[in-house]
């Protein structure tokens, strides 16, 4: 309506950043690179690309925002159309993996990192844009960190083949601005002075140095959701917690006094004893995002149950009231495994007091901690750990590597990261055959960039397009990219009819293969006459089912780009169906292959020997069959180390892959990085 959108532009004059606009304007006219800093919700991430618009930037070309998570690009481009009273998708528009919301006249355009980067990779000059912004630097996510490196090798020198010059702006909630200068070649700093009221912090005593690995603070945060509801003063609360699956589990045991209501199908009326209850994660509907940033009703108090997002990406208003589990959900490279695992850690000290401060934006508020004192002093590190430092590199050396950066161990990185992590992305380069022995990358390596997919899944997809059953694999890797498909609805009956049904799904297709499942139920669903209907009637996510048909058929669309331009391997193979697919995963998954230990312990043939166990949600969980080898789609670490999507397959697929994972000299593809 009028008045809403009249009054979203109102606001935005009262946010701290209004009285520097022109300042600002004048600071990014003047320099190629500028830092901007300023507390969270300041208006950067909205203001900033609206000044700009308005001082005729975009005469040239678009202004290119980028976020580090979807949610927020997608939130925030809705937020802007608002406020510049547009169409979402014309002047005002966002692009996430899978997802474009632009057209010819989006001149403002957020976009996750992990886009901008491949668009630098169509077009390395950027030469559609007139402004680049990098937001959320503070956040140090791992394609941020690589945009940085790049922008600052494209544009420390005045790019000859440009009709106009760039500006790029890296805009950062707090921190580390004298770095950020330094790095772009001792660039100005602009720092919107904001204001904060006080934030009480107390201690609870419900999660101490020896509960790391529990999962109890799902409950002890609920337990305080409504202790904060009963005696607390009037005001919205924000829960931060791990992930959608404790996000989903702890807005059902809020629900659990009213059962009858299943958030999940029933948006409109969530409300229990005055308190409604939203949850707020990556993959949500646009619908119930919505919701998040609209006022409360009268009476009624907000909860939102959010991951880190709500720290410093996404701003709610009218928060007084913050709970904290003290942990996050991360990927993090486990040494102990010798890969990536999920895991849920403590956050550290300065997310903490990030999480707290988002309780005193507009009045003094109180910040509710889970945890000990105890806990903060032993369990907490002062910083959090650059993604860049934690995680795979795999994809984003091939990204360089494509975009012509051949010594990926001197790219000009804003914290290196050690360097056994880089020659280990080189290695598993090689292994899937995207970058020969002297560290160049092959036609095929040039074929898996294109595919916004981990390069195994990738490497599985091209094998299996080679071998004409692209079908199978372009389904699964879609299922492998949208996040919970089946629902674990954490009530024990409700559970156990869950529980069921998805054994059933799981039996369709022989009940032993995890990756068949998701065949099975991709195609079940897809030929159904009612699918969201179907989706309930066997637990399944209906939301996650429809991305991953629009991402099926997205990266459909890449595969057929692909074999019309370039000499597409054509093989064949006979043999049935069922083995021709777990062939072709075997190319991908061979990385991650187990062999039956003792028991139902696994031992991984990687050279790391880790012993791992199947998660009870496999297929294969409580089967005695004969299974001696089987590949695994990740890892995920709790008080055990499990593997999750399973498949079992036979010694013959793999004997004359796995001796790649050993015969490679890391060092030989090295001394050619270094070259
Ligand atoms: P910063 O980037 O400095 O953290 P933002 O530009 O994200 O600040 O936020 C500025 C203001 O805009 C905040 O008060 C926030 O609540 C508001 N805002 C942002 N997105 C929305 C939205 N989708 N709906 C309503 N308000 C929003
Ligand atoms: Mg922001």
């Amino acid at each position: 309506s009028k008045t809403s959108r009249g009054d979203a532009k109102d606001e935005s004059k009262h946010l701290p950043i209004y009285r520097h606009k022109a300042k600002l304007v004048e600071a990014v006219k003047a320099s190629t690179f500028l830092v901007v800093t300023g507390e969270t919700g300041s208006g950067k991430t909205t203001q900033l690309p609206q000044y700009l618009y308005e001082a005729g930037f975009c005469k040239n070309g678009r202004i290119g925002i980028t976020q580090p998570r979807r949610v927020a690009a997608i939130t925030v481009a809705q937020r802007v159309s608002q406020e510049m009273q547009c169409t979402l998708g014309r002047e005002v528009g966002y692009q996430v993996r899978f997802d474009d919301c632009t057209s010819q006249d989006t001149v403002v355009k957020y976009m996750t990192d992990g886009c901008l980067l491949r668009e630098i990779l169509a077009d390395p000059g950027l030469s559609q844009y007139s402004v680049v912004i990098l937001d959320e630097v503070h956040e140090r996510s791992l394609n941020t960190d690589i945009l940085l490196g790049l922008l600052k090798k494209i544009f420390s020198k005045a790019t000859k083949s440009r009709s106009f010059p760039v500006r790029v702006v890296v805009m950062s909630a707090t921190l580390e601005t004298d770095k950020l200068s330094a790095f772009l070649d001792n660039c100005p700093v602009f720092t919107i002075p904001g204001r904060m009221f006080p934030v009480t912090c107390t201690f609870g005593s419900a999660v101490g140095p020896k509960d790391t690995e529990s999962t109890a603070y799902v409950k002890e945060v609920v337990k305080m959701v409504l202790e904060v509801h009963t005696s607390e003063m009037a005001g919205d609360i924000l829960v931060f917690l791990t992930g959608q699956t404790e996000i989903e589990r702890a807005c059902d045991l809020l629900f659990e006094k009213a059962e009858s209501i299943d958030y999940r199908y029933d948006v409109q009326d969530q409300t229990v004893d005055g308190l409604l209850i939203l949850p707020l994660y990556g993959s949500m509907p646009t619908d119930q995002q919505r919701q998040i940033f609209q006022p409360s009703p009268p009476g009624i108090r907000k909860c939102v149950v959010a991951t880190n997002i709500a720290a410093t990406s996404l701003t709610i208003n009218g928060i007084i009231y913050i709970i904290d589990s003290g942990f996050v959900k991360q990927l993090n490279h486990n040494s102990r495994v010798g890969m990536d695992v999920l895991e849920v850690v403590p956050i550290s000290k300065s997310e903490a007091q990030q999480r707290a401060g988002r309780a005193g934006r507009t009045s003094a508020g109180k910040c509710f901690r889970i945890y000990t004192e105890e806990f903060w002093q032993k369990c907490m590190p002062e910083y959090t750990i650059p993604e860049i430092q934690r995680t795979s590199l795999t994809a984003v050396v091939l990204t360089l590597k494509c975009l012509g950066v051949h010594d990926v161990i001197r790219f000009p990185y804003l914290d290196s990261p050690e360097e056994r992590f880089i020659l280990e992305a080189l290695k598993q380069l090689y292994q899937f055959d995207a970058i020969d022995r002297r560290g160049r990358v092959t036609q095929l390596g040039k074929l898996m960039v294109e595919f916004p997919l981990h390069p195994g899944l990738t490497r599985a997809l091209l094998k299996a397009a080679s071998l004409g059953c692209e079908d199978m694999l372009l389904s699964v890797a879609a299922m492998l990219s949208v996040e919970n498909i089946f629902i674990r609805p954490g009530h024990p009956e409700k559970q156990k009819e869950a529980d069921k049904k998805h054994r059933a799904l799981a039996a369709k297709c022989g009940g032993t293969n995890d990756f068949a499942t998701l065949l099975t139920v991709f195609q079940a669903c897809k030929s159904s006459d009612r699918p969201s209907a179907w989706c309930k009637e066997n637990w399944i996510h209906w939301r996650a089912l429809k991305s991953a048909f629009s991402v099926e058929t997205q990266l459909r669309e890449i595969l057929l780009r692909l074999q019309q331009m370039r000499d597409f391997p054509v093989e064949t193979f006979d043999g049935n169906k069922n083995e021709l697919f777990r062939r072709c995963l075997c190319t991908g998954y061979f990385t991650n292959v187990a062999r039956r230990s003792v028991g139902k312990v696994f031992c991984t043939m990687d050279g790391h020997g880790s012993m791992v166990n199947i998660h009870p949600s496999s297929s294969l969980f409580d089967q005695d069959a004969e299974l001696n080898w089987i590949i695994f789609h990740d890892v995920l670490v709790t008080s055990r180390v499990y593997i999750r999507t399973v498949c079992p397959i036979r010694y013959e697929w793999v004997k004359d892959l796995l001796p790649k994972l050993h015969e490679v000299d890391v060092y030989e593809l090295s001394s050619v990085a270094r070259e």
